[in-house]
């Protein structure tokens, strides 16, 4: 047999419902028992080094494995993030561990952890772009990963993966990417960092209701035949293959459930996207501005 690459993975938790790997943890194709434990493709496997909800163990000893896993991997690592990073009051809001007594902000943790890493996974829309963590008025001060590592004059490469949760495939197909063929180039992710892939059309050009969106033919409750633009649809600026790739395992999605999709994948989501059941004006679009340092468009913080 010949040898097999392993790559190291570190999965942190900041503020989070823990939605995101409760979604990858379903993935049906490769199950998550296929994913971690054989090989990824012949010669790959994924070796998922630190992973809060699913280690067995606790405390000192777990936290040990991310000093180890900086030593024993000297080229590096990649570093899942899940949840936004609260920032406010020191980042207290939300620690991991404790040091010389006192307890380890997550902030601190990331900072510590993306300065080894290969490349930064940013899964979900918390991490991606700060999420329900980061909605008005935002006491802790969350922002997403990205923002943070611009905020801190953390240059690393990143790869965003959002969604209220990410639809497991996104996930799985993002990291089969980067084992395949390295990480994404610029002609394969958007704007935002997005791999096309999976980001790349919008949901109300692939959308089953389009049809009664051309002819004005309206839902104006959620039982009603017609599109569901009126009843604040956000398919309508939000990019996806949900139409197409559909949910648990391609049975269904959220518009042929009969609901409005909630632009769960969109910077600025909730706060934006809000209220659900209301129609949308683009006039709430988020604004975004161009990183000098990535070449990327970032959200613009602090907007009201
Ligand atoms: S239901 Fe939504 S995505 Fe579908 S056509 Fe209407 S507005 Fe577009
Ligand atoms: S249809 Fe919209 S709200 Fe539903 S999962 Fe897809 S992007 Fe999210």
């Amino acid at each position: 047999m010949g040898k097999v690459a392993e790559i190291p993975v570190i999965w942190l938790q900041g503020a989070t419902c823990t939605g995101c790997s409760m979604s990858v943890l379903n993935s049906i194709r490769p199950s998550i028992a296929n994913l971690l434990l054989e090989e990824l493709f012949p010669g790959k496997h994924i070796n998922l080094r630190f992973h809060m909800t699913l280690m067995a163990g606790s405390g000192e000893i777990v936290l040990e494995i991310l000093r180890e896993t900086k030593e024993s991997f000297p080229n590096g690592y990649l570093l899942v993030i899940e949840g936004a990073i609260p920032t406010a009051c020191e980042g207290l809001f939300c620690t991991v561990g404790e040091k010389d007594g006192k307890p380890t902000p997550f902030m601190e943790l990331t900072k510590e952890l993306t300065n080894n890493a290969i490349a930064v996974i940013a899964l979900g829309t918390c991490a991606s772009f700060g999420g329900i963590p980061s909605g008005r008025p935002n006491p802790t001060g969350a922002m997403s990963v990205v923002e943070f590592m611009h905020s801190n004059g953390i240059n690393k490469p990143f790869v965003r993966v959002p969604g209220c949760p990410p639809h497991p495939d996104w996930f799985v197909g993002t990291c089969a990417h980067i084992v395949l063929f390295g990480l994404p180039k610029p002609d394969e992710v958007d704007e935002l960092g997005r791999l096309k892939l999976f980001y790349g059309k919008l949901i109300h050009d692939n959308c089953p209701r389009r049809g009664y969106f051309d002819t004005g033919r309206m839902a104006h409750k959620l039982s009603d035949e017609g599109c569901l633009y009126e009843v604040g649809c956000k398919g309508y600026v939000t990019f996806s293959d949900c139409p197409y790739r559909k949910w648990n395992g391609g049975i269904n999605w959220c518009i042929d459930n009969g609901h409005p999709c909630i632009g769960c994948c969109e910077p600025g989501f909730p706060d934006v996207m809000s209220p659900i059941y209301e129609r949308f004006f683009e006039e709430r679009l988020p604004k975004l501005k161009l990183d000098e340092a990535t070449g990327r468009l970032i959200l613009v913080t602090g907007q009201d």
